[in-house]
This record gives structure tokens, sequence and C-alpha cells, in this order.
């Protein structure tokens, strides 16, 4: 009887100390409404801020009014920095001549081969062209082993590796090895033979053209200054069919050196009878941008961290119309500033979180993640201490596939299943015990769109860091100037901005962290 009624009060200890938790939880989520998303959005999304291009002072005024919130709602400046702007410089050049040619033909920038910012400018005049297959050196696949002979040539390569079955013949597992994209180790590589030009055949360009192409709108893709290659010869970006022109093979045999690969595939080279011009001549400047970061200090736990991100960035005025970008990202800008305020409100209740929130207003995510890029690599908190982003671009919108089943209260989380199998629980968990959305699992990491690689959040995940990315999916005004205010629901927003507050508060309360079991 007696061990009966202490489990009795150890039960109510438990479970009741937990239900005042959540209690307090739910209180201080109910500080983010629909009333005050709209209020940020106004200014965040109005013609002032000029549809915030990166570079632009549009831009410099969102900045300023998320710093100015910051301050208001009593969000920490970073020990020692003494304002809440992280500022990043980046290289942008606009071409005058960029051409890519033989006697016989000529290919056209953007749709045929692009560059990034910080190409070398020059005239490499009528050079062979040889391929190189992935251009990798590595115990048991190395490129370089027989006669390579690559001085003076345009040197043409894959810029991913060789997988058998989803697997890596580098790793001969389903994780990519260190060569995998790494454009700068491959060039540090090849750079020792002085090509005349090396051209990377990308599968994103051929792959989600779309998403590179959009990085281009303004030319070559800009690229942080720390990124720079440390080459002195052009290097270019190319698909499969021109790659194939050039070296004079049918695109057939090029893809199925990359497509069908065998468990024991070798390097494969060969150099092609094609010579081939690139004369490119560009005008390049550096500009400053500037994340915006701030947050609020955690008890016992405040040396770990967990973010909240959102890009405040847009695609700026074109051909003198405003893109607003009401929804991408000002939808996320907003939640953002509401979701601070909440865990500010919470601390000064006296109910702050146990590890710290820290808040990310990333500029230059459209010119290719180039804000939460400069963070991880020189990140505000160690990226070991940083257990979990969640991201938030574009929750303001219902898509075409809830329209039609009438149902706006849906997100599509992205990214849980990624790294932590106990982050997806805990996210349903919270939205079963407060938003009770539709969470649509169908964007996952595994999507054709490739969405899991396309916001900030990505940066984060590539560090080994969760991430849940919250979306509600495209619509007909994306990246359109017709991504305006009146077409936001704020209800919908509120509820998912709610969400995220619910998870984070969660993740940051709860006496384990987040335990990183899925390889
Ligand atoms: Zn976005």
């Amino acid at each position: 009887m007696k061990k009966y009624l202490l489990f009795l009060i150890i039960t109510f200890i438990v479970f009741g100390a937990q239900a005042q938790i959540d209690t307090i939880a739910r209180s201080f989520s109910t500080t983010i409404t629909a009333y005050d998303l709209k209020d940020n959005l106004t200014y965040i999304a109005s013609p002032s801020t000029e549809g915030r291009e990166t570079g632009t002072p549009g831009l410099v005024r969102a900045a300023e009014y998320i710093a100015s919130k910051f301050g208001l709602i009593g969000i920490q400046q970073m020990g020692g920095t003494g304002t809440y702007y992280q500022s990043y410089k980046y290289i942008r050049s606009k071409s005058r001549d960029v051409t890519l040619f033989d006697s016989l033909q000529r290919y056209e920038y953007l749709k045929d081969f692009y560059v990034q910012a910080d190409v070398r400018n020059g005239l490499v005049y009528k050079k062979q062209v040889v391929f190189m297959g992935y251009g990798i050196d590595a115990p048991g696949f190395n490129d370089y082993a027989n006669d390579t002979n690559l001085t003076d040539k345009i040197v043409v390569l894959f810029n991913d590796e060789p997988y058998h079955k989803g697997k890596s013949l580098i790793t001969g597992n389903i994780s990519h090895s260190d060569w995998y994209h790494n454009t700068t180790l491959k060039l540090n590589r090849i750079s020792k033979y002085k090509p005349a030009a090396v051209i990377f055949i990308d599968d994103a360009f051929y792959g989600k053209s779309n998403e590179i192409k959009r990085n281009l709108v303004n030319d070559a893709t800009p690229m942080l200054v720390q990124s720079i290659y440390e080459v002195s010869f052009p290097i270019l970006y190319t698909n499969l069919t021109v790659a194939s022109k050039l070296l004079g093979t049918d695109s057939m045999k090029l893809s199925r050196i990359a497509k069908k690969t065998t468990k024991k595939h070798k390097p494969i080279h060969f150099a092609s009878k094609n010579r081939f011009s690139i004369e490119l001549d560009r005008i390049s400047s550096v500009p400053t941008s500037d994340n915006v970061i701030g947050y609020v200090e955690g008890s016992d736990l405040k040396d770990e961290f967990v973010v909240i991100s959102a890009h405040y960035d847009h695609l700026g005025m074109h051909k003198g119309k405003i893109y607003y970008g009401a929804d991408d990202d000002g939808s996320g800008t907003a939640a953002l500033i509401e979701i601070a305020e909440a865990f500010a409100i919470a601390k000064s209740a006296g109910n702050g979180p146990r590890r710290s929130i820290l808040f990310c207003a990333f500029s230059g995510e459209e010119k290719g993640l180039l804000g939460s890029n400069f963070y991880v690599s020189n990140p505000r908190v160690p990226l070991e201490k940083t257990v979990l982003d969640l991201n938030i671009d574009m929750i303001g919108r219902v898509d075409s596939t809830y329209s039609a089943l009438q149902n706006p209260n849906y997100v599509y989380p992205i990214g849980s299943t990624k790294h932590s199998s106990e982050l997806k629980q805990l996210l349903e968990k919270c939205n079963d015990d407060y938003t009770k959305l539709k969470l649509d699992f169908k964007f996952d990491v595994e999507d054709k769109n490739k969405f899991y690689s396309r916001s900030d959040h990505y940066n984060f995940a590539k560090n080994g860091v969760p991430v849940i990315f919250f979306f509600t999916g495209l619509h007909a005004d994306y990246h359109k100037s017709t991504d305006t205010i009146e077409k936001i629901n704020f209800e919908k927003m509120e509820t998912i901005a709610r969400l995220v507050f619910q998870v984070a508060w969660k993740t940051a309360n709860q006496t384990e962290r987040l335990k990183l079991d899925i390889k």
C-alpha cells in the first residue's frame, strides 16, 4: 500500500512537472500571432525594401528592421561583437565577353555553360580537349595513376564521383567521399599539371538547371571571397551534352561512363582530337553583406544551441518591377522575429530555455546560400555545440495539392530523418500535442525536387547538424513579382511558427541532446 502511494506521488511529480513545462510552452507560443506576423511582413515585403536583393540598399533596410526588432524584444548580441551583424564579402562579376568556341561552333553562355564569379580573365586559344574522368585521387581509385598529360590542355571531368548501385566506389557505401562536388580538391590536384582550362561536367546544371540558372540571373554565380579558387586558369561548368561535343564523342558514351559503373570500375581517360578556344572578359566587384544574428541565453545547458534560421534576402528589382518575396522568405523572416520574441518573453518571465537559442536571419540565400555558407565556416558558436537547425523558408501559402484538398493546415518538414531518429518523433509529438497540422513528408531528403539542398539548413546538415526545413511548397508566384503580402495566409503561418517554437522549446529543454544515430 505504501509503495503504491509512493508510486502515485512520484508519478504526480514526474508527470505533473512535465505537464507544467508543457503548459508553459503552450502559453509562450501563443505570443506568436497572425496579427504580429502580418505587422512584421508589412515592412519586410514593402516597396521600401525593394525586393531585398543582396548587395542593395533595400536589403540593408530589411537588416536594420530585423536588428531593431531584436533590440526591442531583448535579443542578446553575441558576446563581444557589439552588433547583431555578421558581415561577409563575396565576389560578383559581369561579363563583357564570355565565349567557348571552335571554328565550327560557338557555345552559348548560360545556356550551354556557365562560370563562377571569380573566374580568371583571359584567352585560351585552340587547345586540345582531354577527358579526365572524375579527377579523383583516392586509395583504390586514382584518375592520375597512368601517364597524365594535362599540361596546356582543356581538361574535362565530372564534378561528382563514381557510383555502383547507389554506393560510392570511393567510400564503398551510400555516403559521399570528400571528392564529391569538391571542385576545390579536384582543382588543387589538377593544377599541378598546369592545364589551359578546366571544365566540370556539373550534374546539377543538367539535372536541375533552373536552380543554377536562377542564381545566374545577374550573370556569374557569386562566391564568398573565402571560397575563391587559388588557380590561374579559367574554370567552366557545363552539361553532359556540351561536354560530349567538346570531346568529340557521343553523349551516350559519356553517360555510360558516368552512370553505368561496375563495382570494379577503373578510371577512364581519353584525349580528343578537338581543339577549342575560351575567351573570358569580365568585370568583378567585391561587395559586403550581413547576416543578422542574436540569441537568448539558456540556463544550465547554455553552451549548447538550437538555431532557428530564415533568409531575409530575395531577388530585388528587375525591369522596374519589385520582386516582393512575401512568401520567399518574408514569411520565414517574420516568423523568426516572432519566435525570437516568444523565447525572450519566456526568459524574462523566469522560464527561459535550458539550452541557448540562436536566431539567424541570413542574406545571400538567393545567390547560392552565401550567408549560411559563410556562417557555418565562421560560426558564432561551435557547430559541435549546435544541436539543431530549424530553418523556415516559405510558410505562408497553400500549394496546388492542398488547395485542391481545401486544407491549408499542412507543412512539408524536410530533413528530419537525416541525422537523428529521435527528431522526427519529437516533431510529430509536438504537432500532435499542440498544432495538429498535417505533416507531409513527401519532400523529405530523397526527392527529385531536391528541396533538401535548396535552402540554408543544408549548410548545417552538410556539417552534421540535424535540421528540419519548414516549407509549404511552391506556387504560381514563386520567384515572380507577384509573390505579395495579400496572398499570405497568416493563420497558417501562425500555426507553423508555433510548431517551430514547440520543437525548439522541447529540444532546448530535454536533458539529453538529440542523438546523432543515423549515419
Ligand atoms: Zn527561399
